[in-house]
């Protein structure tokens, strides 16, 4: 298996050996992305706990600071679990610009 291979480069039905996850960048599957606005955040984390591809980014002191948008697939999950205000969005998904 190559290093950082597509997952479209996959065979169909095929599997990957255990622990490879990060070898597949699946950025390219977005149709929305999540924009992340460090001024409202409040730093609890859910983004960070709930992203099921740990494509969110901490700076040197441990705090939220973007998307890693070679593995965010756009699920919306972080959005959805960001408890920040309407009015003051932390994170706000967007249509993606291909
Ligand atoms: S949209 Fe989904 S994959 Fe992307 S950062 Fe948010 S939770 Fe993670
Ligand atoms: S869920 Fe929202 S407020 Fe909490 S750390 Fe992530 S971006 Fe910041």
């Amino acid at each position: 298996m190559k290093k950082n291979m597509g997952w479209k480069e996959l065979w169909h039905g095929d599997s990957v050996p255990a622990g490879t996850a990060k070898e597949f960048q699946t950025g390219d599957w977005r149709s929305e992305r999540p924009v992340f606005c460090a001024e409202n955040c409040i730093h609890c984390y859910f983004c960070w706990i709930y992203c099921p591809d740990s494509a969110i980014t901490l700076d040197e002191n441990k705090k939220v600071s973007g998307i890693d948008y070679r593995y965010c697939k756009g699920c919306g999950i972080c959005d959805v679990e960001c408890p920040t205000k309407k009015d003051k969005r932390a994170i706000t998904m967007e249509a993606e610009r291909k």
